[in-house]
């Protein structure tokens, strides 16, 4: 097996006309990392991607591979290899040319592109569907090929565009699994784009949270999500309450609010909704400074102690629960 090559964005910049799309953005992958790029639309997640795989120029700054500068060099011969959102199969070629496709074009020989097509549809389970069209395919299997397809290069780095967003919530979970499963198995770098944070922390070993051009924060997943340094990354992953108290902005996670009495609490509040979420339920107070606060208690906690929407409760949480914010 070759050595596995890390990938490092060195303040990468991409500008079209006078929209800044990416500014000046610097990262450096773990070899073999699930890694994925969240934001919301428009932050310059897909513009990365793709400077990445070179369908992008770069405007200034590097991509460097096992400390190789790639940023100029064609697609084919980077070392990455990019899956697209709707797969961009061949619709005239059957599944085992759509994959043996890159060969082709590299001048491998008949017998062998065919050989390692099988070996790459036997790896995401479609050696049965070899001579099938795309438009015969289910979406999941068409994301199949469309793996196979990008992986038969024996690139470095995969890179995914929205892999999941096509398909139904359903087939969405069984194949984001699949996704980290084979991740696993090729040990290579995956850097999977996507604007759900839910996938995201699903997923990935390391998370890029983008806004507005830039990185907000980014490191291990479980890091970033237990310590947000700003207001946006904690409201963009969910499940954290962002709270201005008197000493500063802070961010709870919902799960860390209790109700206790109005009198002996951190913040008196009046229950606005709540909602059953089956093994908990999520209640939802207004609170001094016409702000919001969510509490995800268990049900059994909830039950034991039901509460109504206008009832004044306490909310208290333990000091290390507050995590406090850069503005
Ligand atoms: P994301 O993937 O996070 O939705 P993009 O990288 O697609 O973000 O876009 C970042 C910004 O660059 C947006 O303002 C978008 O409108 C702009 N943009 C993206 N592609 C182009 C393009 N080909 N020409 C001009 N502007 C673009």
């Amino acid at each position: 097996m070759k050595n596995k090559l890390d990938l490092e964005l060195v303040s990468l910049t991409k500008r079209y006309g006078q929209t800044l799309a990416v500014d000046e953005i610097s990262y450096h992958f773990g070899v073999g990392t699930y890694a994925c790029l969240l934001g919301p639309s428009g932050c310059g997640k897909s513009s990365t991607l793709r400077m990445i795989a070179g369908h992008e120029s770069v405007s200034s700054g590097a991509v460097t591979l096992g400390g190789r500068d790639i940023s100029n060099l064609p697609p084919a011969k980077r070392g990455t290899a990019m899956m697209f959102q709707n797969y961009a199969l061949f619709p005239h070629l059957t599944v085992i040319d759509n994959v043996a496709f890159s060969l082709k074009m590299r001048g491998v020989a008949a017998e062998e592109r065919r050989k390692r097509a099988m070996s790459m549809l036997d790896l995401v389970d479609m050696a049965a569907l070899s001579d099938r069209l795309p438009a015969q395919l289910s979406g999941g299997q068409q994301q199949r090929a469309a793996l196979a397809r990008a992986l038969i290069t024996e690139p470095d780095v995969l890179l995914l565009d929205e892999p999941l967003s096509a398909l139904d919530p359903f087939l969405r979970i069984r194949m984001r699994a699949e996704l980290k499963k084979l991740q696993r198995e090729l040990g290579i770098t995956f850097i999977h784009v996507t604007h759900g944070q839910e996938e995201a922390l699903a997923l990935a070993d390391e998370i890029v949270v983008m806004n507005n051009a830039i990185i907000e924060q980014a490191g291990r997943t479980r890091d970033v999500f237990e310590a947000p340094k700003t207001a946006f990354v904690a409201l963009f992953l969910g499940s954290h309450n962002v709270v201005s108290m008197p000493e500063g902005k802070v961010a709870i996670r919902t799960d860390a609010i209790r109700l206790t009495k109005p009198e002996a609490a951190k913040l008196p509040g009046t229950i606005t909704n709540i909602e059953y979420q089956g093994t908990h339920v999520a209640l939802t107070a207004a609170i001094p400074g016409n702000q919001d606060v969510t509490a995800l208690l268990p049900d059994k906690d909830f039950f034991g102690n039901p509460k109504d929407v206008g009832e004044a409760i306490g909310l208290d949480w333990k000091a290390e629960a507050a995590h406090a914010l850069a503005s």
